[in-house]
């Protein structure tokens, strides 16, 4: 069988998709009625790329996610019929939940698939805020998500940890203090903030 492996399409120009009516080729796996398990790989089934993404919003994983994304979750089903799952050399490595840490293939996919979720969802954070302010949420040490409450607040926990009336006049924490100060006179303006 021809195989691209690393993205999870199959590309045989044998097999159709098996969604009805559909001449499309049948380029990605998806679970049939058996699950795969340490017994074998469970039964599959065959859809283009529309009808695989239609299919598996039935599970709930996939919904909101793109083309790439949909192909990355679904890139286990390779590797776990192709390597001893829990001796992959790259296991873990992407940071996203070992293949090997579950029993059943499908829930790891379904736990990336949701990791990949929150990653996309913290880039999409991010994109609400200039380069310049991104680096500010860094000096002040907030997160993307943080709102206009958390930023005065933690403005107001910055300042008293490093203001040198709180420190017994020590001016060590000055060129800190200013920073923090600069990076809370950006974000307060930030459209982000309004
Ligand atoms: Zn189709």
């Amino acid at each position: 069988m021809r195989h691209q492996r690393f993205h999870g399409r199959y590309e045989d120009s044998e097999r159709e998709c098996e969604a009805e009516g559909c001449r499309e080729p049948g380029e990605f796996r998806a679970p049939g009625p058996r699950s795969p398990s340490f017994d074998g790989p469970g039964d599959t089934r065959w859809f283009c790329l529309d009808h695989v993404r239609e299919f598996n919003s039935g599970y709930d994983w996939f919904a909101g996610m793109s083309p790439e994304e949909i192909i990355e979750a679904q890139s286990p089903i390779n590797g776990w019929r192709r390597d001893t799952r829990a001796f992959r050399a790259d296991a873990g490595a992407d940071g996203l939940p070992r293949w090997a840490d579950f029993d059943d293939p499908l829930d790891a996919i379904g736990m990336r698939a949701s990791q990949l979720r929150a990653r996309a969802a913290g880039r999409q954070a991010y994109a609400k805020f200039t380069l310049r302010e991104q680096e500010a949420l860094g000096v002040m040490g907030l997160d993307p998500q943080a709102d206009r409450k958390r930023l005065r607040s933690r403005y107001s926990e910055l300042v008293r940890k490093y203001h040198p009336d709180r420190n017994g006049g020590d001016r060590a924490h000055e060129a800190r203090l200013q920073r923090v100060v600069e990076a809370y006179q950006l974000l307060r303006k930030a459209a982000a903030f309004a």
